[in-house]
């Protein structure tokens, strides 16, 4: 495993669709784990591939304890609204309110290349909705009502 770094706001990556894998293979395992150890490191609960310079339709969530790796994931459903506090690694020093849902369903592949499915609401239907934007090149900066210059300890 290794540390990858951390593309920020502004390079042009950060506003591309990421492609879909077609092959779940090691090459893609290893860059799950690399994604899921810089995202510990940096003390983030989520993190997309588009954020380590990979144009992939990959995410990882931790939230609560819990670890979800998507690979192509889709958003099945989502229901109702919830606002809250979010920040990004790609945007350090920011935080911005935004509306989320406040359920969502995902599927997705799993690193065996099995589908799954994931639901969840509150801190991980928004880990979900936050990644799952990065890869279509969407920012919470380009949804957020208002932006705070402070330190947050929930970056995705
Ligand atoms: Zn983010």
């Amino acid at each position: 495993m290794a540390l990858r770094n951390i593309v920020k706001q502004g390079d042009e990556i950060l506003a591309k669709k990421a492609r879909e894998v077609s092959e779940v293979d090691d090459r893609i395992r290893v860059i799950l784990d690399d994604m899921i150890e810089t995202m510990r490191h940096a003390d983030g609960v989520g993190l997309a591939a588009p954020q380590v310079g990979i144009l992939r339709q990959i995410l990882v969530i931790e939230v609560d304890g819990e670890l979800i790796e998507l690979i192509n994931p889709v958003l099945l459903e989502s229901e109702g609204t919830q606002v809250g506090e979010e920040g990004c690694l790609s945007v350090p020093g920011y935080t911005g309110t935004v509306e989320r849902p406040a359920y969502v369903k995902m599927k997705g592949l799993n690193r065996n290349g099995k589908e799954i499915i994931t639901e969840g609401r509150e801190l991980k239907a928004i880990a979900l909705c936050h990644e799952y934007d990065h890869l279509n090149g969407v920012l919470f900066v380009d949804k957020a009502s208002a932006l705070h210059e402070i330190e947050t300890d929930e970056e995705y």
